[in-house]
């Protein structure tokens, strides 16, 4: 029997009701530990709120979310990242007046102040990681850049860059490879790939040809429960959701 605490993340129960109507409704999922989780269901099914309650940005009416033991269900928003949740919504949050560099140093996460030598030591630490963020978002050459003249694309990069540098160990993306070219939806599924090395992913995606490349799993919701759940092959497979998604 496996245990909850075997997880990375333990969705439990999870409810949520917006004046009586149930967006998220008992629902249950485990992600494991570098994991790429994709949820997806029609319009409405309840996939970003479920986002919103694991990040903190909608409270639970009952329920839990553990992460690495942890109940967020209990924490404010910015504590949950701090324990190690990143979240990417919908448009991206970048300072469009800054640069490409400038945007992943503001993101860099800060530590105690320190000063002379060893503040010196930490710039140092901050390039090099800004460097290395940028050649995985593909946007190595572009550092001096100003991030408003940067493609769709590379601006969704630029935004999981600034998550990146946090170091989560949960990222999670709403519709990542919305707007972008076939290109950049393949370099964006080799992204993620690379970068569950260190952490799980879990991706809300329309776009069935990229759900292929990078789920493990797949969890389909409608009307804020499991439609079904399991390896692409099962559920794209499994009639129930031919019927109320991929057949449409
Ligand atoms: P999806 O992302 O799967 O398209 P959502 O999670 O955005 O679906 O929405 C699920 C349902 O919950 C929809 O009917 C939506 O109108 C409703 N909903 C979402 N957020 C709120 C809110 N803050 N207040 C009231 N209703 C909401
Ligand atoms: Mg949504």
């Amino acid at each position: 029997m496996t245990n909850a605490t075997d997880f990375l993340l333990s969705v439990e129960g999870l409810t949520v009701s917006f004046d009586g109507f149930k967006a998220v409704d008992d629902l249950s999922f485990y992600v494991d530990e570098n994991e790429i989780r994709v949820i997806i269901g029609p319009n409405g099914a309840g996939k970003t709120t479920v986002l919103d309650l694991i990040c903190g940005r909608t409270k639970a009416s009952g329920g839990s979310v553990k992460f690495r033991g942890k109940e967020l269900t209990a924490m404010r928003e910015h504590q949950i990242v701090h324990a190690g949740v990143g979240r990417k919504f919908q448009n991206p949050s970048i300072y469009d007046d800054l640069t490409v560099f400038e945007n992943l140093e503001i993101s860099y996460p800060r530590g105690r102040s320190v000063w002379g030598a060893l503040a010196f030591k930490r710039d140092a630490a901050v390039r090099e990681r800004i460097h290395e963020i940028a050649e995985m978002i593909f946007l190595a050459d572009h550092l001096e850049q100003r991030a408003e003249y940067l493609s769709h694309g590379q601006k969704q990069w630029l935004e999981i860059g600034m998550l990146l540098i946090q170091d989560p160990q949960l990222l999670m993306l709403d519709e990542p490879v919305a707007g972008m070219s076939v290109n950049e939806r393949v370099k964006t599924a080799e992204l993620l790939n690379r970068i569950i090395a260190d952490r799980s992913v879990i991706v809300i995606e329309h776009d069935m040809k990229f759900v292929e490349d990078i789920a493990h799993k797949v969890t389909v919701l409608h009307q804020g429960k499991i439609l079904s759940e399991g390896s692409m092959e099962r559920v794209k497979n499994d009639p129930k959701v031919v019927e109320v998604y991929l057949g449409h």
